[in-house]
């Protein structure tokens, strides 16, 4: 999930890199040491050792104390869920170890201490960046002596988040946000460019008010988002989905590049206090990237066929990415040939667009929410796979298919309480239309 940086994190990194370049004060320990070893080897005469100190003084003020620096390994580049490829080492450090902490971005280390090497620097260990595509901060600590080191997470998937209807407060704002940086640590490959015109009225046809019609291009994903009225308390909470996918020399490609997501104003208080607007609002944004929103788009054959699903009572997925991250969560029996699907449960904005409840429980993308956590496992990651997207499966959530006695659960609408049972989601009215790709960005740079 998302990591939001608060003000007061965020005040202690200023705090923090301005104490890392900071000369570290005179009389830590080593300083001690080193002093009055020099003072006893020339204490043969009181007039000896008054130079001494006067000649240690003076090396003080010639070099200074020693100073943290970061030898190599700063500002490295690496995929969600991955650890950085060179390694990275501290200068400065006098041959003494370091501790070490994950400041900002979620990320982890195989230890909280590095390995001091022979020429007296330090070298850090193993550092995995975190799940979101958020500033990564690793502080390095030596008594009073700090310095922060950073890494970017690997990304080449845009979002363009466009707030609508209601003025939300900042704090629902940081919610979409965080999915928006979830999801691009998610969706890593570049995308073809599509170029809008006022002529499109995109806005409009995606139902969006109160907005300058978008122009120009889009070389990721345009999403509207808004909490707002929909049809009053207990009913929808939510509704979304592509409104324009990709043309590529005339046929569909479904990577959306204009969405929207609507939340019901009138349900989202409830939903808050439960704890899982975070987890319902990343839900929403996968299905506007496209999951489970295509899945049942007429394949064009004569039979009829849907493009990622069996449809009838034992509906399954059929794409190979969706089938190889189900096995990879231990579902090698359960997803053989297919993934199940939801058939039975919820209204029709559950039913065919989402895995099956009975089978993955707390999974973020079954129909329903559970207490606890929803994790976002890689059969989520690598179904987008199927849609043509270039993912990195190594910032799924730890999940592993529910075995055994499945978990009791329940569902989103026991949260808002909603009269019409499983109603509480549903795609957009429209299906989605298509706006031609002119290529590929120029740049592939990695914000
Ligand atoms: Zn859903």
């Amino acid at each position: 999930m998302g990591k939001q940086i608060t003000p007061f994190a965020a005040e202690r990194l200023l705090k923090t890199a301005s104490r890392g370049f900071k000369v570290a004060s005179p009389g830590s320990l080593r300083d001690r040491q080193t002093s009055s070893r020099v003072i006893f080897m020339s204490s043969l005469s009181f007039v000896a050792s008054v130079l001494a100190v006067a000649l240690v003084v003076a090396c003080s003020d010639s070099t200074g104390p020693t100073v943290l620096a970061v030898k190599s390994g700063d500002k490295q580049t690496a995929l969600a869920g991955t650890p950085v490829p060179a390694p990275i080492v501290i200068s400065g450090t006098g041959g003494q170890n370091a501790t070490f902490t994950v400041l900002a971005g979620g990320g982890t280390l195989s230890s909280t201490t590095g390995t001091v090497n022979a020429d007296g620097t330090v070298t850090a260990p193993t550092w995995t960046l975190g799940k979101s595509a958020v500033p990564q901060q690793l502080e390095v600590t030596i008594g009073s002596r700090k310095i922060v080191i950073t890494a970017n997470v690997q990304t080449s998937y845009k979002i363009d988040l466009r707030f609508f209807g209601r003025t939300m407060t900042a704090a629902q704002q940081a919610l979409f946000t965080n999915a928006a940086n979830r999801i691009r640590a998610i969706v890593v490959g570049q995308l073809p460019v599509v170029t809008i015109s006022a002529s499109d009225s995109a806005a409009t046809a995606c139902g969006v008010t109160g907005v300058p019609e978008p122009t120009g291009s889009v070389d990721g994903i345009l999403i509207y988002a808004s909490i707002d009225s929909i049809d009053g308390r207990n009913k929808i909470l939510a509704q979304s989905g592509p409104c324009f996918v990709r043309v590529q020399n005339t046929q569909l490609d479904f990577r959306t590049s204009i969405g929207v997501m609507k939340f019901d104003s009138a349900d989202i208080n409830s939903l808050a206090g439960s704890g899982n607007l975070q987890e319902v609002i990343t839900h929403e944004m996968l299905h506007v990237v496209g999951f489970g929103s295509f899945w049942a788009f007429p394949g064009g054959d004569s039979a009829g066929k849907v493009l990622l699903i069996n449809p009838g009572a034992d509906v399954r997925y059929t794409g190979q990415g969706g089938i190889a991250g189900c096995q990879a969560i231990g579902g090698v029996s359960t997803c053989a040939t297919s993934v199940p699907v939801e058939g039975s449960q919820g209204g029709d904005g559950t039913i065919n667009s989402h895995w099956r409840e009975t089978t993955f429980n707390n999974e973020l993308m079954t129909g329903f929410l559970n207490s606890g956590v929803n994790p976002l496992s890689k059969m989520t990651i690598k179904s987008l796979e199927d849609l043509g997207y270039t993912v990195d499966a190594s910032a799924a959530d730890p999940f592993t298919i529910p075995g055994g006695s499945v978990r009791a659960s329940f569902r989103a609408d026991d949260i808002t309480a909603t009269t019409t049972p499983g109603a509480w989601e549903k795609p957009l009215p429209r299906a989605p239309r298509g706006l031609p790709t002119t290529g590929i960005p120029q740049s592939s740079g990695s914000k």
